[in-house]
């Protein structure tokens, strides 16, 4: 889960990042009292999940209270690279003497923790990144060691940051480990981290992304969740459990196991190409136990997806065996017309593997009017297309 920067300046102060005040709104007129409050001046700042918000406006000074509501209402309801910014944070201004970058991450393909770091911060560290790489300095983080003094000082010299913020950086840098660390974070970033005209080191933007398979142990990142932006389909998914993803095109898609669903949306997309462009409309993996209420749930869900125009049910039979989940699909169908939720959109069912055979003669003897068979893969994702193209 990516958080808000105001979202992550708050884990930020909790752990000793040194930060600046500043507080949240959702309307121009209550940027006056709170940039009182902060001392007649502010930074407004759109929140928005997505970088270069500066370069887009996002980001203005305000010299005076009136100034403040008058740059927030230019900034509410702007839109910076298809976000719509709802929310603005007024921050304490800060007169910046110099802009720099530094970041932790899990680097996968390495097996460890990536320790990112840079003088050359500010705006376009991805810029610095491509044209610049030897500006960007990388340090491994081993998983047990941590960022220890050491680390931070190993870092520091690596990015050849300035002798007299030296100590400054490092301390800012174990702090910023331990962010990482307690609160499960799969990236933390300031960019920038400034060095004000007194000297005072400081993290003026921070990007930082949670690990959703830590929730179970961090109680408080629940009330980071943006409900506002959350698909409501999506939502209606996770809360019972099943993994849906919405996509763009037409086909809604079913199938059991991540490999399957994958390799369905391909050949889906393959086969949408002689039928007029049609794409995957969303996908759901059941997973392994296809029970009927499973099935109900999938199917409510990738049907409520106004975009589906044909729904491509595959599934290869292992554990669960076909004929349960051909029973999983008769009955979710009965439970949906009981609900008044009764099927519309066309069904191609593929069912191949464990009793294929029994699981496709109960399809054929239910003889459901919107629910037809093809045998194989391919030709049951053309079918679906053909089906959605109509
Ligand atoms: P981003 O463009 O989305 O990464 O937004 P940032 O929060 O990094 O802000 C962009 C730029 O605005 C920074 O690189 C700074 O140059 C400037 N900025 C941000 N906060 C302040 C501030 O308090 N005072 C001043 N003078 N400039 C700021
Ligand atoms: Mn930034």
């Amino acid at each position: 889960m990516d958080l808000f920067e105001y979202q992550a300046r708050d884990l930020f102060a909790k752990h000793g990042v040194p930060v600046l005040a500043g507080e949240v709104i959702d309307t121009p007129e209550a940027a006056r009292q709170v940039t009182a409050e902060l001392g007649g001046r502010a930074v407004v700042k759109a929140q928005v999940k997505t970088g270069g918000r500066g370069k887009a406006g996002g980001v203005k000074l305000a010299s005076d209270p009136d100034d403040a509501v008058e740059k927030a209402g230019q900034i509410l309801g702007m839109d910076i690279k298809g976000h719509t910014v709802h929310k603005v944070m007024l921050a304490q201004t800060a007169e910046i003497a110099d802009e720099y970058y530094v970041s932790y991450l899990l680097d996968r393909a390495n097996r460890t923790f990536l320790a990112m770091a840079s003088v050359e911060g500010g705006m376009d560290i991805e810029e610095v990144a491509a044209t610049k790489p030897e500006a960007l300095a990388r340090i491994p983080v081993d998983a047990n060691d941590g960022v220890t003094e050491a680390k931070a000082r190993e870092i520091v010299e690596a990015a050849r940051f300035p002798a007299e913020i030296a100590d400054q950086v490092a301390q800012v840098l174990q702090t910023l480990w331990t962010v990482f660390v307690k609160e499960d974070a799969l990236l933390v970033e300031v960019n920038p981290l400034v060095k004000t005209a007194d000297g005072t080191v400081l993290a003026l933007d921070g990007k930082v992304s949670l690990d959703a398979n830590a929730e179970f142990r961090q109680p408080d990142h629940g009330a980071f969740e943006d409900k506002a932006a959350a698909n409501p389909l999506e939502a209606a998914a996770k809360a019972k459990g099943l993994n849906y993803v919405k996509l763009d095109g037409q086909v809604g898609i079913i199938g059991n196991g991540a490999g399957l669903v994958m390799s369905t949306l391909d050949v889906v997309a393959y086969a949408g190409e002689r039928h007029g462009a049609v794409k995957p409309a969303n996908f759901l993996d059941i997973g392994g136990g296809a029970s009927a209420d499973v099935m109900a749930n999938g199917l409510e869900i990738i049907l409520g997806d106004p975009d589906v125009r044909s729904v491509f049910v595959n599934v290869f039979g292992g554990i669960t065996a076909c004929d349960e989940v051909a029973n999983g699909i008769v009955q979710a169908l009965a439970l949906l017309k009981n609900k008044g939720e009764d099927v519309t959109k066309p069904l191609v069912v593929r069912l191949d593997g464990n009793n294929a055979e029994l699981g496709r003669k109960i399809l054929s003897d239910a003889n459901h009017p919107l629910v037809e068979q093809v045998d194989t893969m391919d030709g049951a994702a053309d079918r679906a297309a053909e089906l959605a193209a109509k």
